[in-house]
Order: structure tokens, then C-alpha cells, then sequence
């Protein structure tokens, strides 16, 4: 199947050349085969938090840690993220447990102040339309980790991704979070079409985010099991010591319990599919 990835009219452009590829990440390689967990809490709130989850997620398989510095949240009253001020205390921790860690930049004049705090840039589903910042991003060598704007079409999300290889920087990793749909049920509606679509379609490596996607814990491992078994090259989950004190995204953050499990029938699925886990080796 060959896809109009270029066009941006009804004419079709008869593509040969596969847009995206694997993408190298100190030892590992994202897209090649292999499962990367990426885990860690909603919002990095203070060194304990951090911390804890950090550990703990590490020894249960997950490759990459995840936690927010800078918070786009709907109400401005709400916790914005603690910034620069923790940027010694992030350092401190990836040394301590010799893990990378995958953060949001919200603005261009981040991305050189977090040089060697942040190892794999995401861009937030807010931000996927900001293409002055992917052009930025462009001229960086480090892996990003484009979210799908949440009413972005697939079509439009590739296109996002050329601003950042046009830029100059190839490593360029889809995360599908969910989309808004008519469904009110849960948070977003989690699009594995898409996921299936890239995969055939595409070189991209491709991330799911069942944490946003769905928005409720007690869904969010189903849906990251249905993940691995589509063919995803890997997932990233909100993870929480205790939830109900979260200052950002509790309702849908996984218990330690919770992470412990999923990543046991993780396991299994990638067995029945003869697919590995990526253990994290750093640099
Ligand atoms: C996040 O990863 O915490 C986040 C805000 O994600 P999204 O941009 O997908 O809403
Ligand atoms: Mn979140």
C-alpha cells in the first residue's frame, strides 16, 4: 500500500519512500522490534515523589522515566509544574539510577536550558500545531516524542513530524494519547487505527499513551495491553506513590500495585508475540 504522506490536496503522490524510521536511543533502538516502557508520575512534584516512583518503576521494567517540568494545564490556578527550580534534583536522580528521562518543553527557549536535564523531548498534544517550536526542535539532535494534537488527523500529525526532519532532526517518535470524539465516557477516545495505520504505513516508531487516552485508572492497563498486542513499539504511563494527593492527573495515574501488575501480563503478551521488553542500557 503506498501513502500520500506529501500532498496536502486530493492528489496523490505515489510515495516509495517510507516517511520515519527506528530511532536510536543511547543503546537502544525505538522501532526496531522491541517494547520501551516509559513510566513515571504526571508532574514532577518534589524530590520524594520523584524519587520513589523513579526506583520503583525502574525495577519493574520500565527503560525511560517520564514526569512533567512544565504543566499546559486548561486552569490557570491549577499546578503549573515546578520549572528550573528543579532541574539540579532531576539531574541528581536520572545519575543516582542511571536512567533517561522523557519531559515536555512548552516553549522555545526551553529546549536549551534543559540541554542535560532532558534526554528525550516530547511535544504535548497542545503543542503539535506549533510548528515554530517543531522547527526548533529540528535543529536538536536529541529524540522527540511528538503527541498527536487531540483533533489532529493522522495525515496532519506526519506533517507535523516533516517540520521536525526537515529541521534537520530525524529522530522523530509518535506518541498516539487519544483523541476528542463525540464519546463522553471516558477522557479521549485511545485511536488504535491509527496506531495499526502508522505501523503499516510508516517507519515511525509509535508510543501509545493509554494514561491520557483514557483518563481512568482502572482502564488504562487494558488498553496498554491492547497497545502491545497492535503492534505498538512501546507505551508511556502516568505512575503515582498515591494518586489522591497528585497535583496533576491522579484520576489516571497507575498505584505502584497497579504498575507491578501491568507490566507482568505486559510480559506475556510480547511472549505470545515473540517480542522482547528493552531493558535500559545506558550510555
Ligand atoms: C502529559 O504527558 O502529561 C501531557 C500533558 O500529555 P498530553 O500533551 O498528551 O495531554
Ligand atoms: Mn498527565
Amino acid at each position: 500500500m503506498q501513502l500520500d504522506i506529501t500532498s496536502n490536496n486530493s492528489q496523490p503522490i505515489n510515495q516509495t519512500i517510507k516517511k520515519g524510521k527506528p530511532v536510536q536511543y543511547g543503546k537502544n533502538m525505538i522501532g526496531n522490534g522491541e517494547f520501551i516502557v516509559i513510566a513515571g508520575p504526571c508532574s514532577i512534584e518534589n524530590q520524594n515523589q520523584f524519587l520513589n516512583t523513579s526506583q520503583f518503576v525502574k525495577n519493574h521494567g520500565a527503560a525511560i522515566l517520564r514526569g512533567g517540568i512544565w504543566k499546559l494545564r486548561t486552569h490557570a490556578d491549577s499546578f503549573q509544574g515546578l520549572g528550573v527550580e528543579s532541574f539540579e534534583m532531576i539531574k541528581k536522580i536520572k545519575t543516582e539510577l542511571g536512567l533517561t528521562l522523557c519531559s515536555e518543553v512548552t516553549d522555545v527557549r526551553q529546549i536549551e536550558w534543559v540541554e542535560d536535564v532532558i534526554d528525550m523531548i516530547q511535544v504535548g498534544s497542545r503543542n503539535m500545531h506549533n510548528y515554530e517550536l517543531l522547527k526548533e526542535l529540528g535543529k536538536t539532535k536529541k529524540p522527540i516524542l511528538l503527541k498527536r494534537g487531540f483533533a489532529a488527523l493522522v495525515d496532519e500529525w506526519i506533517k507535523a513530524a516533516d517540520y521536525i526532519i526537515r529541521g534537520g532532526n530525524e529522530n522523530v517518535i509518535l506518541c498516539e494519547r487519544g483523541i476528542r470524539t463525540f464519546e463522553t465516557s471516558t477522557r479521549n477516545t485511545l485511536d488504535l487505527n491509527a496506531v495499526v495505520y502508522l505501523k503499516e504505513n510508516t517507519n515511525f516508531p509509535v508510543i501509545v499513551d493509554p494514561s491520557h487516552a483514557v483518563g481512568v485508572r482502572h482502564l488504562v492497563s487494558p488498553l496498554a495491553l491492547a497497545s502491545a498486542a497492535a503492534g505498538a513499539d512501546g507505551i508511556i504511563v502516568e505512575v503515582h506513590p498515591n494518586p489522591k494527593e497528585a497535583l496533576s492527573d491522579g484520576m489516571q495515574a497507575l498505584t505502584f500495585d497497579d504498575f507491578e501488575k501491568l507490566m507482568l501480563n505486559i510480559n506475556g503478551i510480547l511472549k505470545v508475540m515473540n517480542r522482547e521488553l528493552t531493558v535500559c542500557k545506558p550510555n
